[in-house]
């Protein structure tokens, strides 16, 4: 997912955590290649090209300015989800189930498969969500706002399903902040 509010400003550092040789950026598939309509298969276990797959994942996220990454969206169609919404932890989501939502949020919203594009989408304000880790533990993890957003995004994309079937009015164009002075027609 992207945080379309901040994408353009997003400068990810990457200090101290030198990337490794094996990481690799993956090609992420855009909306129109069917593999993004197709239910992701459930991990059985860890295996090494799992473990490689996340770490690429990760990547591939920071390299485009995402806040989250499913793995159908690389290729690969199993329940495997990534998110780092800059809140300090690097959340990794395998075999997710969502087993709580209260309240709801309004707002803008974005998709690293639908690049350029913005729409208003309506999400429970908080979730609460069972997974396994990167080493299959299980565990639960609750978000609110922007992390539940993500949460959402992300699991629906393992059910094939694209924000875009959600957004209220229209997909908008995301124009680019970088330099405002270069923007000074509207
Ligand atoms: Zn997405």
């Amino acid at each position: 997912m992207v945080n379309p509010v901040r994408s353009s400003m997003i400068f990810h550092e990457k200090e101290g955590k030198e990337a490794r040789n094996t990481m690799a950026i993956r090609q992420i598939r855009l909306i129109g290649d069917e593999i993004l309509n197709k239910e992701c298969k459930p991990v059985k276990a860890i295996t090494n090209r799992v473990t490689e797959l996340i770490e690429d994942m990760f990547e591939t996220m920071y390299e485009s300015g995402g806040v989250g990454l499913a793995a159908s969206q690389v290729g690969v169609l199993k329940q495997i989800v990534v998110i780092d919404v800059e809140d300090g932890n690097q959340y990794v989501l395998i075999n997710p189930e969502i087993i709580e939502e209260s309240d709801s949020q309004t707002g803008p919203e974005g998709c690293l498969s639908v690049p350029g594009k913005s729409g208003t989408v309506t999400r429970p304000n908080r979730v609460k969500v069972r997974a396994f880790d990167e080493t299959m533990t299980e565990y639960e993890l609750e978000g609110e706002e922007l992390l539940a957003r993500a949460i959402c995004h992300e699991c629906a994309h393992l059910r094939g399903q694209l924000f875009v079937d959600l957004v209220e009015g229209e997909l908008v164009d995301v124009i680019a902040t970088l330099d405002e002075d270069d923007y000074e027609e509207e």
